[in-house]
């Protein structure tokens, strides 16, 4: 039954409902605590993080820019251009359009260091540690290589053997420096490398839509090159497990990331093959897969990830989105949730129930075993650190489980505050890397994607803040 046909206050009910009853949810179900039937209730009413009483700002004018003091200068001359692109919608979407005739060597100069990694190895462990110098003890590295509609560039090959290097040349290491400097091994997130499943084959658009069928055989090879990543994050895990056995959450975690609907049924097919492969019951979990809370099925599909977790014997890990290709998507109006309320109200229920399940169970049993909650929505994170770390959970170990992570350059007062106001350290940024030429594209869809947050975090306030700051330096003030 489609959950899209419903009107929405059912529908919202039947999201629910269809977590709480699926049949083969955990037996004795624990009712969601704190559940609100208005998501914009949800903050003002259910705050229970105990660590601060400090509120998180979850409106931009609200939001103050004390963030920008641990930029350099050149980092803060790109977040002046930022503010200046997204002045308001006319700007941006002229930018926007315009984007792709600057030279790659201006993209470079002007904004690529608050939102790339670097294009080496090198480069992005010297990423890593300012993140680290900022709060952020690690990172969603991902080798971006755009590679859906068919680009002829992708060699499947290199993008493996590529990405199990920065397996074992980025994350491993980073994470040994980071537990090195930890006086509590549980108190330093995963490092993950995202996995594109449209890197991991010539045309994969077709392999990925026609899995089942005629492009069976190419599937497998998909499910293979992925296979072999996965491996790789898996033996890192039994390694550093060795070294410091007292740690609950995995070290580093492979993530599969979600592309377009169309692409999806793939998509969750080779989650399921890597899950059974990977995340071994009471074993912390090394493979995380997608789920895209705008898509109106989404609470259905949350809840059969986990019944077949349970049928299989397997582990879940999930990280939720609300959704990337909204502007892109052909059948948006069957799809997609109808109103930006409806995917925030889906969002933030699928968080908390995730949350609930992780926190629900001791040392690795929960069924689901890992959540990434991938927002810049300041309510849901609010939500998300609030369910985490309060009185009860206070020596629940599994709360390392529940990481947020952030686009690198973006929504970067909303990073700060959860670190430096409410002393979170669950948290991560994604962090691109990899040909500048690729980078660039992927710069062009962050604007796309997410231009309304964007100007709501950016716009006229930046400008302002960023050039008092700078004129502070200038006039040498402290
Ligand atoms: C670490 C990380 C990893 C990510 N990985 C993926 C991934 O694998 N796949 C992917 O698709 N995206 C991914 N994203 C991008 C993510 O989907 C976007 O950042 C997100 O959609 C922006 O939403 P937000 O949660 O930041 O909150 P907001 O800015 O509050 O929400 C914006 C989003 O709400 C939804 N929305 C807006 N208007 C409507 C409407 N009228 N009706 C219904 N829904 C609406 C859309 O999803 C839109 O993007 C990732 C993001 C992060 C931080």
């Amino acid at each position: 039954m489609s959950l899209s046909l419903y009107s929405n206050a059912a529908l919202r009910r039947s999201a629910v409902a269809a977590l709480r009853t699926a049949p083969a949810l955990r037996s004795s179900y624990i009712p969601l605590r704190h559940f609100n039937i208005h998501p914009n209730k949800r903050a003002t009413t259910t705050m229970t993080n105990t660590t601060t009483n400090v509120p998180l700002h979850t409106k931009p004018e609200e939001r103050s820019f004390e963030h920008l003091s641990v930029f350099t200068n050149k980092e803060l001359l790109s977040f002046l251009i930022m503010g200046l692109c997204t002045l308001n919608k006319p700007i941006l979407n002229t930018c926007i359009k315009l984007f792709p005739y600057v030279p790659l060597s201006i993209v470079k100069a002007l904004v690529y260091r608050i939102y790339c990694g670097g294009e080496t190895i090198e480069e992005v462990k010297t990423t890593g540690m300012r993140l680290h110098e900022r709060g952020i003890n690690n990172m969603m590295i991902s080798l971006t290589i755009e590679a859906c509609d068919g680009n002829d560039n992708v060699d499947p090959e290199y993008i493996v053997d590529e990405t199990c290097r920065s397996v074992k040349e980025i994350l491993v290491p980073h994470m040994e420096s980071m537990l090195a400097k930890a006086s509590d091994v549980n108190s330093i997130p995963p490092g993950y490398v995202a996995l594109k499943p449209t890197g991991f084959a010539k045309d994969s658009a077709r392999v990925l839509r026609e899995y089942n069928t005629t492009s069976a055989a190419e599937f497998e090879g998909l499910v293979e090159k992925a296979t072999k990543v996965c491996q790789a994050v898996y033996d890192a895990n039994i390694a550093l497990q060795k070294k410091y056995p007292a740690r609950v959450a995995p070290f580093t975690v492979a993530v599969v990331d979600a592309e377009k609907h169309e692409l999806q049924e793939g998509v969750y097919e080779l989650q399921r093959r890597l899950y059974s492969k990977f995340n071994k019951m009471n074993e912390p979990i090394s493979v995380v897969g997608t789920l895209q809370m705008y898509l109106s099925e989404s609470s259905s599909l949350l809840a059969k990830e986990e019944q077949l977790a349970v049928k299989n014997n397997y582990r879940v890990g999930l990280k939720l989105v609300r959704g990337a290709y909204i502007h892109s998507e052909k059948n948006r109006a069957t799809i997609i949730h109808q109103t930006k309320e409806d995917t925030d109200f889906n969002y933030n229920q699928g968080i908390a129930y995730c949350i609930d399940s992780i926190l629900h169970d001791k040392g690795n049993e929960s069924t689901i075993g890992h959540l990434v909650v991938a927002s810049h929505n300041a309510e849901s994170l609010h939500l998300a650190s609030s369910e985490v770390y309060n009185e009860s959970t206070k020596d629940n170990n599994n709360k390392t489980n529940v990481v947020l992570g952030q686009l690198m350059g973006m929504s970067d007062s909303v990073t700060f505050d959860l670190i430096n106001r409410h002393q979170i350290g669950n948290v991560i940024k994604y962090v691109p890397w990899g040909p500048p030429l690729e980078t660039k594209e992927y710069l062009r869809r962050r604007l796309e994607e997410n231009g309304d947050a964007v100007s709501n975090d950016n716009g006229f306030k930046l400008v302002k803040s960023t050039s008092s700051e700078l004129l502070r330096r200038i006039m040498g003030r402290s």
